[in-house]
């Protein structure tokens, strides 16, 4: 199938995916898509403490995302993402990523406190990438996709994405007609399990906003009833 099946749409939380020309049926595998930007979990275990590139000692997490993003120079495919509302992260996530943007920063000085912008630059495009980098259980890696990573998620998701041989794929795991939104899951079938309240602070933790997913409105309702 290719990748003419889906299109981006605006939709309410900023863009997402709309099934295209012919309807999907259950099982089917759509839009396959290389990464525009990849990063492997592995690369980042091997990383050296201190980088080559800039001298500087890196040794966070995101610190090490963040130099993979400026080796495969893809701070603006990043930064063309919608990134999730800030004060929806978890407080340990937005203080990691502001340690990291000092030590991606080659105006970096031991000590400081002030935020130049580039600082705030590279902040905005850990942020992004963590609001749209795909990371599917077991895969190992995260992918930015421009296509899929538009898609957004729903509690009830009408597809799986997938891995197949480094290209990002879309299984129905419903029927899906032409004008249906594609809304696939970000989180794992565990979470998906659990409650509304828990699946929304996940959510709004890991990807920055509350999920408005017609499972979570109505199991909201619900719940207030
Ligand atoms: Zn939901």
């Amino acid at each position: 199938m290719d990748a003419d099946a889906v299109h981006i749409v605006a939709t309410e939380f900023g863009f997402g995916l709309q099934c295209h020309h012919h309807p999907m049926n259950v099982g089917d595998i759509f839009c396959r898509e290389e990464p525009c930007v990849s990063i492997h979990e592995a690369d980042m275990m091997d990383m050296a403490m201190c980088d080559d590139v800039l001298g500087l000692p890196v040794t966070s997490r995101y610190g090490k995302i963040g130099i993979l993003l400026l080796k495969q120079d893809c701070l603006s495919k990043v930064l063309a993402f919608c990134e999730g509302r800030q004060e929806l992260f978890s407080p340990s996530f937005l203080s990691q990523v502001s340690i990291a943007a000092r030590e991606m920063s080659d105006d970096f000085v031991e000590g400081a406190d002030t935020c130049s912008d580039t600082q705030e630059k590279y902040r905005q495009a850990l942020i992004s990438f963590q609001s749209n980098a795909w990371r599917g259980p077991g895969d190992g890696r995260f992918s930015l996709y421009q296509t899929i990573c538009r898609a957004n998620h729903s509690c009830s998701p009408n597809a799986l994405v997938g891995n197949d041989n480094g290209k990002g794929t879309f299984t129905a795991l419903q029927t899906i007609a032409p004008g249906d939104e594609i809304r696939p899951s970000y989180v794992s079938v565990e979470v998906l399990e659990s409650s509304v309240m828990e699946r929304r602070q996940v959510l709004a933790q890991g990807w920055g906003f509350w999920c408005g997913c017609h499972r979570c409105m109505s199991e909201a309702s619900c719940s207030r009833e």
